[in-house]
Formats: structure tokens, C-alpha cells, sequence
């Protein structure tokens, strides 16, 4: 190629208006101008990038050396040519063609990556920019076009694209596999577990009941290492959303250290809980998630520690208008964690050494889990350990301050809520009452030592019977007697039940009142103190508002001298699995929709043994033809069965009977237990919700409660605005004649009913209880519905109108509230199922 042939030819405006004042300059003007210009033009023709110079039209007039190069076109080839057609072909993107066309129309500068052909038909990617120049006169008189080779970066972007499509293709088949695996594992475990706890209710020799319970044992733990996985691999694939929701810290710390208290006291270890009262209790966050980092925290701590204590401490680091920072600790005094290994515990499926794993079971996932789950709510997890002495996790967290009306009225200030009521009470009562706490652990006194005197109360404090007993003399002698003592039960050498019998044999101690705080909630304890004359009886860790609210009521009851017969006990954690094995008076007619045949075996035996009348079909089709034919009071729809699943069954359902006005109430039985689910059923137009693997008792409570929702209305008799505690002396107050003639007088109908009271009271209780624990407001919305049907017959207004409250709690998620209902609750149910007992056995 001759330099000649890329030398520009300019174009004649150009020549002219350059000439002009050559002619005024003279002629060595006009040389040095024509050099300046070779020299330009030589520098275009060879520089690197591809040149064209078009006409206004689009023709192209001359083309560098780095065109020829790029395209593999000679300029003679180009000249002449249409840019469009000389380098575009069929595989150059159509927009871009077209884009091209309207910037070429209307004079405008346009850059754009396009695909051109070369002249050997082979293709390339240009970067390629088009500057329109425009005469004297302002008209488009020529376009400058320049390009550069992209292919290298086109083919790195499309490589990346491609990678990143396949990854999320891989994340989102990750994702339905880990949903489709967690449907197959649950669906038998759910056999496993359920037909398991059947098999426990039934009668068995000692050694098949220590089989049956390790199978049990195992498919618990089994369910655990799954629902551990599903987490990590949620956060793991950005799928773990964390929520913004107002709600009560007081209540998580509270709800998560009773729910593991049993398990720290079963191995005698103190759990305590330092929370002051100065921290705010609402707050806005995701309490699934805190209740759930505590959770493996504090279950950690109780599992590698054999004596001593687990401390639980939140205290504020900073807060502003809006925001808290909050420093949570739990501390223990176990086995502690070797330097070199401080950092690798959180690193999935790591344990300190792998024979803990067998020691203690587990599976490393825990700290993994929780350290992601702090991370993702912006907070910092880290541990401080000393082997041999114990463990101190830390994590942070940063808050809003909610703004639930509950809590706060319009000018912020604190209101409605019980906790804050009872507060105010305290700072008028308790101010300067004498109090004397005894207690061996330290820990413990120094909590209650702050609990306490942040009321105003004045407090001396002891390790043990002698000191405690030494106190109470010299009180005496200084004539400023204790107005109440606060008793740890369980005491080396003398234990609180024996320094309360001491002090009763004593009158000149003038004790005052006393309570009992408790690690093990057993009747026999409850017993105990009502024989000593204790008023109440506390199982511990006791958080502040329980302690506060228990220490107003055994007060008040002092003051008023109206002493109860039963101590109140404001805890309770026993754990129930037996299955409701009574049957029914309504028997329901239920059709259930399952693929999976054990599933339906359970679900079967467990409705039947209430005596319901159970149609069993194995998918959706047949569930919809069994419907058009025969009548049901509710149906259990599997969700994910052959064929047509339960979705899409309980849309041809309500499409069946939207002219009839009849509602069949749907409960979708399902295995999914992945975010949205739940949401899914609804929309799709079922009633409810039951997540496999299913509990026997949760599986009646909501069968029965769907099933005869319509024919319960007639127990509902409004009354009158009920109080949040009744008068112990009116609260006992019920009719044993009423539901007899609510019976049409058949004493066979009455003692069946009071078989079921017998039966069912106490279970519904302890759901009710297990459902604030485990917060699910639906449980514990379905459990005081039957509980208040049940006390209704009998015309116990108390009892009901707690329960009603309880009811309404449940729906709009009160649960504190409903937790202190329920401690309410309970002494009255306990006296009405004596009484009810008392009566039976009589008749
Ligand atoms: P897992 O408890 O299921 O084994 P984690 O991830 O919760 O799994 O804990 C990982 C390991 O960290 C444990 O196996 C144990 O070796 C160590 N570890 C965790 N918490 C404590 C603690 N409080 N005291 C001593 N070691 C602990």
C-alpha cells in the first residue's frame, strides 16, 4: 500500500476557505498551510484506528491504512461504496443497523459497538464512532468515521455474561433441588417422627420404648441438621431475607432463655439473664433471626459446659433518637476453646475436635449460621475463650427503635403496655420495701441485687440458710423486718424449701412474704410452697417483668389479706408430645389428599383415634370428583403430589362451589417449609396451613378448629369488658349445673364432657404456653378458642374472658400480653379441673 493512496484529498470548501488567507499572506503562508496538511493527513492515514470519510449521503469518499487492515478492504474496493453495505451482514444486530441509519438521518454523533463482516466474509466486533461535519453554512457536508477492533473485550463481556447466566441457572437448580430434596427428606422423616410418637402411646415393654425413643431422638436431630442446611444454603444463595418488623426484645431474651432453661437445669447448670430495665424493650428488626443467633448461643453454652453457669447479658452501647447499639454476651463456664482454634469454629462443619461431635453431638453448622445471620443484620460476632474456664460469645447489633403503638402512645410516651403499667405501679409500691435475697450463685444475687433495687427496693443479699437467718434476726432486732424473701430452691446444704420450713417454724423472724425461684418446675415444687405458706413460686431465669409482676400480685395479696389457696407459678416448660388420644363429640367428616401413603396412614390413624371420619385419595383429580359428589367438613390437601397437586385442586374446588356460597375449609399439608409457602397456599385459596412433619396435636387442634369453626359460634355469649387479672375470689367462679343442663340434663353427656376437660385443659395449656415460646400466634390463637369453648359450657366467665383475650392476642400478635393471660389463666384452670375431677368421682 503507497502512502500515496491514504493521503486525504481534500475536499474543495475545505481547499477554499484555507486558500483565502494564503492569498492575503502571501505564498509562503499557503506552503507552510499544504505542509501542515500533508503532515495531518499522513498522521490519519496511519493511525491505528480504522478512518472512513463519507459523504453527506453516507457514501464513503477515503479510508485509512488501518481500515484496509481491519476490513480487509483497499480503498479502491471501498470508495464509492455505502458503509452499510460494504461492512455490515446478516448477523449484525438489526438495532444497531437501524440506529446507525437514524444517526446518518439526522446528523447526530453516535458511538456503538457493531458486528462487520470483512471482506473474506470473516466477522469482528468495532467500536465504531460517527461525527458528522458540517459546512460554513451549517450543512452536513461529510461524516468522519472512526473504529477500533473490540472483539477481544466483546468476547471477555459475552464469556462473563454467559458464565453469570449459568451460575444463576446453577443457583436457581440449586435452589428448586434443595426445595425438592427438603419435600423428599421431610415427607418420610415426617412418617418417621409421626408414627413414632404414635407408637409411644401405645403400650410397650421398657426396651422397645428405648428404641422407639432413640428412632425419635434421631429423626429429631435428622430434622435439625436439615433445617441447618436450608439456612446456610438460603444465606448462601442471598435468599435469606431479614426482616424490619417492630417487636419486643424483652420477650425474645425472655421466651429463648425459657425455652432452653430446662435443658441448662437438667445438667444443674444456673441460667441467668442480666437485660436492665433502661434498654428499650420495642425495637424494629428481624426477631426470627435474634431469637435464633441466642438460640445456638446459649444452646452452645449449655452443651459444652458440665457445671457452673450460663450468663445472658444485653446492655446498650450507644443510642440516639432513633437507633440503639446493643452489646448482647453469653457467657459460660464450660469447656472452653483453644486459641488456635478461636477462629476455624466458624467455618462450616468444624468442630473443636471431632470426637465432640460424638460427646456432644452437633453438627458445626451453628456458628456458621450465626455469625452469617449477624453479618447479614450489619452486626459483629466474635469469642473470647480460655480453655478450661469458659466462653464468652459477643455480637452486636444496631437497631430502630420501634414505633408500635403498643408500646408508645403519639407523644412517645410509654403507655398501654402491661410490663409499663405494672412499672408504674412498682415505683409507687415497692419503693423502700425491704427485701432479702438468698441465693448461692453470685451471679444471680447480683441480678436480682439490680432488679430489685432499680424499683426502689432495699435489698440485703446471702448465699445461704445460715446468713439468711442471721439477717432475719437482726432485721427484727432493728425492728425494720423484711416485707418479702426470695428464696433460690435449689441450695447446697440447706435448700430453700428447708430455710422456708425453718423460717415457718419461726414466727419471731416476721419473714414477711416469701418466694420461691426455682430451676426445675416440677408439681412436687408447687406442692412444697403451698404447704410452706409460699405465695409464689418462680421458675427461673425469671426476667424482670415476671419477677416485678409476680412480686405486685403476692404483695397485693398480702395487703389485701386475701390470701390464694394455690401459689401462682409463673413459669412452666414441661414439655408434652403425647397426641390428644380422646375422641370427639362431633365426629367431623374429613377428606384428606395425599400422594404418600405412610403420610396418609398417620394423618389417618391420628383423626380416626378422635374418632373423624376419614376419606383418604392420593391426588388432586380424585379429591376434586370426591368433592362433586360427597359432602365434607374440611379437607388436608397435600401441596406437591403427581399429576395435579394441591394448588391447582383447590382452585377447581372453589371454582365448584362459587355458586353454591358454601366455603370448604382447605388446609394445605404440605412439606415445603421454604419462605413464601405459606403465602402460596392462602393465595391459592386454602384456609390454612399445617407444615410437615406434623404434630399429632397440632394436626386435631386445627382440624377440629376448621372443621366446626361454624357450629362453635353459639359458646361465644359476649361479656362484659373483661380485666386483665380477675379477683382471685370471683375468678373461681363457674357452674357445673349450668353444663348439665346445658347437657339436656344427661349426666352420661357430662361426665363425657368432663373426661374431656380432663383430657384437653391441661394440653391446651401447654400449647397455648409452647406457642408464645415458639411464637406462633396461630397455634396459640386456635388452642385458648378451644379452651374458651370448653370453660364456656360451664359458665366460668373468668376463665373464658382470659381465654377470649388470649384469642385476641393471638391475632394481633400480642404475645407478652398473652403470655401474662396465660400465667393468669392458669391457676383458675388448675381449680376448675380439680373441681370438675372432685365432681366426677363423687358422681
Ligand atoms: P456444633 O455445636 O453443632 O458442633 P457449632 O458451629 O455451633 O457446631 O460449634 C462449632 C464448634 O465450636 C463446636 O463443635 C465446639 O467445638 C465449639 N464451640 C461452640 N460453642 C462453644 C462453647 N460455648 N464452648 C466451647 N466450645 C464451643
Amino acid at each position: 500500500m503507497t502512502k500515496k493512496a491514504f493521503q486525504i484529498r481534500l475536499p474543495e470548501s475545505a481547499s477554499k476557505v484555507r486558500s483565502e488567507p494564503s492569498e492575503l499572506r502571501g505564498d509562503e503562508q499557503a506552503a507552510a498551510d499544504r505542509d501542515d496538511l500533508e503532515t495531518l493527513s499522513l498522521v490519519v492515514s496511519r493511525a491505528s484506528n480504522a478512518i472512513l470519510i463519507m459523504d453527506a449521503s453516507g457514501q464513503i469518499q477515503w479510508t485509512n491504512e488501518a481500515f484496509s487492515n481491519l476490513s480487509g478492504y483497499e480503498p479502491s474496493e471501498a470508495i464509492g461504496c455505502n458503509l452499510e453495505n460494504l461492512v455490515f451482514g446478516p448477523s449484525t444486530d438489526a438495532t444497531t443497523r437501524q440506529a446507525i441509519r437514524k444517526t446518518l438521518l439526522a446528523a447526530e454523533e453516535l458511538t456503538t459497538d457493531v458486528l462487520q463482516y470483512r471482506s473474506d466474509g470473516t466477522t469482528l466486533w468495532v467500536e465504531c464512532k460517527l461525527i458528522p461535519v458540517n459546512d460554513d453554512s451549517g450543512q452536513l457536508s461529510r461524516w468522519i468515521v472512526i473504529e477500533s477492533d473490540v472483539t477481544r473485550r466483546r468476547q471477555t463481556e459475552e464469556a462473563l455474561l454467559a458464565a453469570k447466566k449459568s451460575a444463576e441457572a446453577n443457583s436457581r437448580s440449586k435452589s428448586e433441588f434443595l426445595a425438592n430434596m427438603s419435600h423428599e427428606i421431610r415427607t418420610p422423616l415426617n412418617a418417621i417422627l409421626g408414627m413414632t410418637e404414635l407408637a409411644l402411646t401405645t403400650d410397650l415393654s421398657r426396651e422397645q420404648r428405648d428404641y422407639l425413643q432413640t428412632v425419635k431422638t434421631s429423626a429429631d436431630s435428622l430434622l435439625n441438621l436439615l433445617n441447618d442446611v436450608l439456612d446456610i444454603t438460603k444465606i448462601e444463595a442471598g435468599k435469606m431475607e431479614i426482616e424490619e418488623v417492630d417487636f419486643n426484645l424483652a420477650e425474645i431474651v425472655r421466651e429463648t432463655t425459657k425455652a432452653l432453661a430446662v435443658r441448662a437445669h437438667e445438667k444443674g447448670l444456673e441460667l441467668a439473664v442480666h437485660m436492665p430495665m433502661t434498654v428499650p424493650h420495642c425495637l424494629q428488626g428481624d426477631p426470627t433471626r435474634i431469637r435464633q443467633v441466642l438460640f445456638n448461643l446459649i444452646g452452645n453454652a449449655i452443651k459444652f459446659t458440665s457445671q457452673g453457669e450460663i450468663v445472658v447479658d444485653v446492655q446498650e452501647q450507644w443510642q440516639t433518637d432513633d437507633e440503639i447499639c446493643l452489646h448482647f454476651s453469653v457467657s459460660d463456664t464450660g469447656i472452653g476453646i483453644p486459641k488456635q482454634r478461636l477462629q476455624k469454629i466458624f467455618d462450616a462443619f468444624t468442630q473443636v475436635d471431632s470426637s465432640m461431635a460424638r460427646r456432644f453431638g452437633g453438627s458445626g453448622l451453628g456458628l456458621t449460621i450465626t455469625s452469617k445471620l449477624v453479618r447479614l443484620m450489619n452486626g459483629k460476632l466474635w469469642v473470647q475463650s480460655s480453655e478450661g474456664k469458659g466462653s464468652t460469645f459477643h455480637f452486636t447489633l444496631t437497631l430502630k427503635l420501634g414505633s408500635s403503638p403498643e408500646h408508645f402512645t403519639d407523644d412517645g410516651q410509654s403507655t398501654a403496655s402491661s410490663i409499663d403499667r405494672i412499672r408504674n405501679l412498682a415505683s409507687q409500691n415497692l419503693d423502700g420495701k425491704r427485701v432479702l435475697i438468698v441465693d448461692d450463685n453470685a451471679t444471680n444475687r447480683r441480678i436480682l441485687n439490680e432488679m430489685l433495687g432499680h424499683w426502689g427496693m432495699r435489698t440485703t443479699h446471702c448465699p445461704g440458710a445460715a446468713a439468711a437467718l442471721k439477717e432475719l434476726e437482726s432485721a427484727v432486732r432493728d425492728d425494720a423486718p423484711f416485707d418479702l424473701v426470695i428464696l433460690d430452691a435449689m441450695m447446697p446444704v440447706v435448700d430453700g424449701f428447708q430455710l422456708a420450713e425453718m423460717m415457718q417454724q419461726r414466727p419471731d423472724l416476721q419473714a414477711g412474704t416469701v418466694m420461691m425461684l426455682s430451676s426445675a418446675d416440677r408439681p412436687s415444687s408447687t406442692h412444697r410452697c403451698k404447704k410452706l405458706g409460699i405465695e409464689s413460686y418462680l421458675v427461673k431465669p425469671v426476667s424482670a417483668s415476671a419477677l416485678l409482676e409476680a412480686i405486685m400480685s403476692t404483695l397485693a395479696t398480702r395487703d389485701d389479706q386475701s390470701l390464694r389457696n394455690a401459689p401462682t407459678c409463673v413459669a412452666s416448660n414441661e414439655v408434652t408430645n403425647t397426641p390428644l388420644v380422646q375422641t370427639v363429640d362431633k365426629p367431623l367428616r374429613i377428606l384428606l389428599v395425599d400422594d404418600h401413603e405412610p403420610n396418609r396412614k398417620l394423618v389417618e390413624s391420628i383423626l380416626r383415634r378422635r374418632g373423624h371420619d376419614v376419606r383418604s385419595e392420593c391426588d388432586g383429580d380424585a379429591a376434586i370428583s370426591v368433592c362433586e359428589n360427597e359432602s365434607f367438613d374440611v379437607v388436608l390437601m397435600d401441596v406437591q403430589m403427581p399429576g395435579r397437586d394441591g394448588f391447582s385442586a383447590t382452585k377447581a374446588i372453589r371454582e365448584q362451589e362459587a355458586d353454591s356460597g358454601k366455603h370448604l375449609p382447605i388446609i394445605a399439608l404440605t412439606a415445603h417449609a421454604l419462605q413464601g409457602d405459606r403465602e402460596k397456599c392462602l393465595a391459592a385459596g386454602m384456609d390454612s396451613y399445617l407444615a410437615k412433619p406434623i404434630h399429632a396435636a397440632e394436626l386435631v387442634t386445627l382440624v377440629e378448629e376448621m372443621g366446626s369453626s361454624d357450629r362453635e359460634g353459639a359458646n361465644n355469649n359476649p361479656k362484659s369488658a373483661p380485666s386483665r387479672y380477675p379477683e382471685p375470689l370471683d375468678a373461681g367462679a363457674f357452674s357445673i349445673g349450668s353444663a348439665l343442663q346445658r347437657m339436656g340434663g344427661e349426666m352420661d353427656l357430662l361426665k363425657e364432657h368432663i373426661g374431656y376437660v380432663l383430657n384437653d385443659m391441661p394440653q391446651l395449656m401447654q400449647m397455648m404456653s409452647d406457642a408464645v415460646d415458639q411464637r406462633e400466634p396461630r397455634q396459640l390463637e386456635i388452642a385458648a378458642h378451644r379452651l374458651k369453648s370448653l370453660v364456656s359450657s360451664y359458665d366460668h366467665t373468668a376463665a373464658h374472658e382470659l381465654a377470649q383475650q388470649i384469642e385476641q392476642d393471638a391475632k394481633h400478635d400480642r404475645l407478652g400480653e398473652a403470655r401474662g393471660r396465660i400465667d393468669a389463666l392458669r391457676p383458675l384452670v388448675d381449680s376448675f379441673t380439680d373441681a370438675v375431677d372432685e365432681y366426677l368421682q363423687a358422681n
